[in-house]
């Protein structure tokens, strides 16, 4: 008899039946199946799970569940609720998310380097009027973060000609691009910073990690992309230093709450690029061969693949 894999999530039941379909296609050995169609008799038969927003009260019923496998690279919220490691929480390392963030770093950096906004709104109000150009070279994008996403984005932004710096809470070495770590690391990074593009995940040290002192280092006229996490940047205070123009321009992917409230400062901002969480999204086709990979290893060694740290929080 096959194993079952229950697939436990919140998501519209059209996209549940999507990712079951695409899961079993790659992975016939096992049974995927929709949690609500689990018969309570085999909760305690199950030992992994696949994740996609789930109630933390259905995770909590499998009484003998050792891992659970999320479809999402940011497991944020998984973390705040598993916090004692006894449920190993695996999330996606997937190599084309990696390429999709660093596609969307190059959209928006360059957005920013070419003055896009400011051509936009001189558009609207019928300005013909040629602006500075400062090339890449005189320019430094910086990354919070230089993990699977942060680091291929960053080499992506030196490939097109940019000074290049980085922040990690481990020391990194990474060929031309400057590297630096703790506080003082991130204020010397800040205050040689054009633009600033946050990858960094959400935990207990990183939320509001730039607050009004922090994004008040950063060059004048500098401009911040967010594809992290909403709370990692404090929005009363980025509002306030779009307001004096210390920030030029703020592209921001994620928010505190997702949607956008409607009525939200935000949106009508004309600093603002808002994007409705798209920077990188989940791939069906790749996404759902690494996951069968991590389950196949694991049903052959035993092997848990690589999980969260919950100390760390990432
Ligand atoms: P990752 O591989 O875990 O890398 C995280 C990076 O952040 C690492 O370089 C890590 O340092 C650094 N870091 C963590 N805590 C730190 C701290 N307190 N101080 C300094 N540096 C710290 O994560 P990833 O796969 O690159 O993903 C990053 C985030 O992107 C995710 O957590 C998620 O929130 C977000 N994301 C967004 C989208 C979207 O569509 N908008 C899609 C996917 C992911 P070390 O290298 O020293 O460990």
């Amino acid at each position: 008899m096959k194993p079952i894999v229950p697939f436990i999530s919140t998501l519209p039941k059209q996209q549940i039946k999507h990712w079951i379909k695409a899961l079993s296609k790659k992975m016939p050995k096992e049974k995927i199946v929709n949690f609500s169609e689990v018969k309570k008799s085999e909760y305690k038969n199950i030992k992994l799970a696949i994740v996609a927003n789930p109630k933390p009260d259905d995770v909590n019923k499998l009484s003998n569940l050792v891992w659970i496998q999320s479809i999402w690279a940011g497991v944020e919220r998984l973390v705040s609720r598993f916090k004692d490691d006894q449920i190993k929480i695996v999330r996606l390392i997937d190599p084309e998310m990696s390429r999709t963030m660093s596609e969307a770093a190059l959209s928006w950096v360059l957005y920013l380097h070419r003055d896009m906004p400011l051509y936009k709104a001189q558009q609207n109000r019928s300005i013909w009027k040629e602006n500075f150009y400062i090339k890449p070279s005189h320019k430094t994008v910086s990354f919070l973060g230089l993990g699977q996403l942060g680091k291929l984005a960053a080499l992506k932004i030196l490939n097109n000609g940019f000074n290049v710096c980085g922040w990690s809470r481990t020391k990194k070495n990474i060929k031309r691009i400057k590297c630096f770590t703790g506080e003082r690391g991130l204020k010397k990074m800040l205050k040689m910073t054009d633009i600033l593009v946050c990858l960094i995940p959400l935990t207990k040290k990183t939320k509001y990690l730039l607050n009004y002192k922090k994004l008040s280092y950063l060059k004048k006229g500098a401009s911040i992309i967010n594809f992290a996490r909403g709370p990692i940047i404090k929005t009363i205070d980025l509002v306030k230093h779009l307001n004096s123009g210390n920030i030029k321009h703020a592209v921001l992917d994620v928010f505190e709450k997702e949607p956008l409230p409607k009525e939200h400062v935000l949106w009508k901002h004309p600093r603002v690029t808002i994007l409705p969480h798209i920077s990188a999204n989940t791939d069906y086709e790749t996404a759902t061969l690494i996951v069968a990979n991590n389950i196949k290893n694991y049903r052959r060694s035993g092997k848990i693949p690589k999980f969260i740290n919950t100390l760390k929080g990432y």
